[in-house]
């Protein structure tokens, strides 16, 4: 049974990545990312493929094996509430290693699968869809010149640097 008690010591969150989680780009820059061997195998598209690689290569990215009694637990939990239709093998691994993590962990698992969202939620482990960044982190736009790097609030009419003339391009930045 996974430790899922609370203690003054905060476990590290990492984050647990599914295939729709690499397609749609999802990488935190604060926190591990982690996925399987069976979700790389899965991005075919050559995009994902690119964004997978550079990320596996810079270590942004890494890949684990779930452990025999996490996938046991889960395919259990996937007998008993009538999921196992509708997950893969790759779904099943992913949710194993989450629960696997767990030991250690505080995983979020990131996923816009809804069968997965749901056999998270028996299992107790926190998840996220893709792409909803904006319900956990608030992003704001501002507008930087591409010439001198002068920023600009989003408000700013002008489609044009006052200071060098060069354009101004959106960048999504993290608020607070
Ligand atoms: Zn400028």
């Amino acid at each position: 049974m996974a430790n899922f008690s609370h203690s003054n010591n905060k476990k590290g969150k990492v984050y647990v990545l599914d295939t729709s989680a690499i397609i749609g780009r999802f990488l935190s820059s604060d926190s591990a990312n982690i996925t399987t061997n069976g979700v790389i195998k899965e991005i075919k598209d050559f995009n994902s493929r690119i964004f997978t690689e550079d990320a596996l290569e810079d270590g942004r990215l890494e890949v684990r094996e779930p452990e025999q009694w996490a996938i046991k637990r889960v395919q259990s939990i996937m007998e008993t509430s009538g999921d196992i239709l509708r997950l893969s093998e790759v779904d099943m691994e992913i949710l194993a290693l989450a629960v696997t993590l767990t030991e250690s962990y505080e995983p979020i698992l990131v996923t816009d699968d809804y069968s997965i969202q749901n056999l998270s939620k028996i299992l107790k482990i926190l998840y996220r869809s893709v792409l909803t960044q904006g319900i956990e982190e608030v992003y704001r736009w501002i507008l930087i010149c591409q010439g001198c790097k002068k920023q600009y609030p989003p408000q700013y009419k002008g489609e044009d640097c006052e200071i060098c003339g060069s354009k101004l391009f959106k960048r999504r930045i993290k608020g607070s």
